[in-house]
């Protein structure tokens, strides 16, 4: 159903800004739902598709608090833990629990090396794609206007229509109600363009008044699917406020280009001038101070943060205080490990100067009864049906192995159960995916077994200093 809106024609600044969220949503992390926290952010042991690690998702919670009250703009937080502790999981139930109108951004690490622009321009876009901007618009809507309501409906091939509802009422609520119902009605065509409707406030029954040569509005294509229009006549009685949420890196494009929003679209933004973007603060801090715009700041999540070289480190050092930056969330698996670009080891491959700016946040390796409600869950998740043996052995692997290890193995376990016409996985199915694949410790078992077989087993000076 079209969604009721109160913008006109904002859609093309309504990008989403959550993208990357949604492939990782349909891949490896897609059980999760949230963090599983109660009212008081206590951990439930499993809630939300998230088990055990209580402390790591407390913590989480606290920040996910303190972001949605605006309280922590610029602040950092690293999460450190072993490879498959749920630091990527966490991150995700966060972006989950903060709703669509706070930006969540994701960037792993080794990305910025691979792009067209330079380093520093892919932190500053991932920066700038993860600050919102909520624009307020103020309107008027008085009691007995007639209020016209636009449905686009060239999804399926018809065309725009256009409703008009008369206000019996300046309740917002019951406006957007009505507006609900009407546009309810529009799809299901009882209602043709250019009828004039009313809509019962206690049944929603809608009855024709109609023809209406009143109006005659341009079907706008960049406009919201929904659109209230104002009609001028009336005495002035309840203002209504219009809010849309964009992201600084969409106004940075669409300002910078000629061909305006469309190169959000081809996502080839090129380079953003520096001048560009001082503008756009410019006038951003003017609209706040008028009260136009609200700054929300957002969170950018960097994925294998260890991955990032000494320049990036710096940037992000100085980035971090900038009036507009979001909360900056990273994850490390790395102990002590080498600065990318130095011959400096340090914790987690950050530098310290910046490791003292962060919060840390640690995450455990999961004890055994986590590991199988995990695998349960994964198992629901992908829709595959398991013998309570088998879902042991699993939870055996997981341990021995490691939890991902055995996450794979799902699917594969289920494609040999039904090569023998059986429809819930059983040990055997588990056993012979095991002997197909290798874990990480027997492949590492295989190489030093054969070692002489392979190419190229020479160890580099740098190798050896910890890369
Ligand atoms: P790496 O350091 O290797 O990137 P990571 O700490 O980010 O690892 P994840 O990718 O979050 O690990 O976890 C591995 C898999 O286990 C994912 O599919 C994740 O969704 C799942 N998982 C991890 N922790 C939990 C948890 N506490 N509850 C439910 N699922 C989890």
């Amino acid at each position: 159903m079209a969604s009721l809106s109160t913008t006109s024609g904002t859609t093309a600044f309504g990008a989403d800004i959550k993208d990357l969220t949604r492939i990782e949503r349909i891949g490896a992390h897609s059980h999760i739902h949230g963090l599983g926290l109660d009212e008081q952010l206590e951990p439930k042991a499993s809630a939300q598709g998230m088990v055990g690690q209580l402390k790591a998702r407390k913590a989480a919670g606290v920040i996910l608090r303190m972001i949605k009250a605006g309280k922590i703009a610029g602040r950092s937080i690293l999460m450190a833990g072993a490879p498959g502790t749920g630091k990527t999981a966490i991150a995700m139930g966060m972006a989950q629990e903060l709703g669509t109108d706070v930006p969540f951004t994701m960037l792993a690490s080794s990305e910025i090396f691979s792009m067209e622009i330079s380093k520093t321009e892919a932190l500053t876009q991932a920066f700038r794609r993860s600050i919102g901007i909520r624009i307020k618009e103020e309107t008027e809507l008085i009691e007995g206007e007639v209020v016209e309501i636009q449905v686009d409906r060239s999804v399926t091939g018809t065309g725009s229509k256009t409703g008009k509802l008369t206000l019996k009422t300046t309740d917002m609520e019951t406006i957007y109600d009505l507006g609900t119902k009407m546009i309810d009605a529009l799809n299901k065509e009882k209602v043709a363009a250019g009828d004039v409707i009313t809509i019962d406030k206690s049944t929603g029954r809608i009855t024709k008044l109609g023809r209406s040569h009143l109006y005659a509005r341009d079907y706008d294509a960049t406009g919201a699917e929904t659109t209230f229009v104002k009609c001028p006549e009336g005495e002035l009685q309840k203002r209504r406020e219009v809010v849309h949420t964009v992201s600084l890196h969409e106004i940075d494009v669409i300002n910078s280009r000629t061909q305006g929003f469309l190169a959000l679209f081809s996502g080839d933004t090129g380079e953003i001038k520096p001048e560009v973007r001082d503008q756009i603060n410019q006038k951003v801090t003017e609209w706040r101070e008028e009260g136009k715009a609200d700054i929300v700041p957002g969170v950018l999540f960097i994925d294998e943060v260890h991955m990032l070289d000494i320049e990036c480190f710096s940037f992000l050092n100085r980035a971090l205080e900038d009036d507009f930056a979001p909360v900056v969330i990273m994850a490390s698996n790395r102990g002590h490990a080498r600065i990318r670009g130095t011959n400096y080891r340090s914790p987690h491959g950050v530098p310290i100067d910046l490791l003292d700016r962060v919060l840390i946040i640690s995450t455990s390796p999961y004890n055994e009864d986590e590991i199988r409600q995990i695998l349960r869950i994964r198992c629901d998740e992908e829709d595959v049906a398991i013998t309570e043996e088998a879902h042991e052995l699993l939870t055996r692997i997981g341990g021995d192995a490691s939890l991902r290890y055995a996450m794979q193995l799902i699917t594969a376990a289920n494609l040999v159960a039904r090569k023998r016409k059986s429809d819930k996985v059983d040990t055997v199915d588990v056993q012979r995916v095991y002997n197909l694949f290798l874990d990480e410790k027997r492949s590492i078992q295989y190489v030093r077994e054969h070692q002489d077989e392979f190419m190229f087993n020479e160890i580099t000076p740098t190798e050896g200093a910890g890369a």
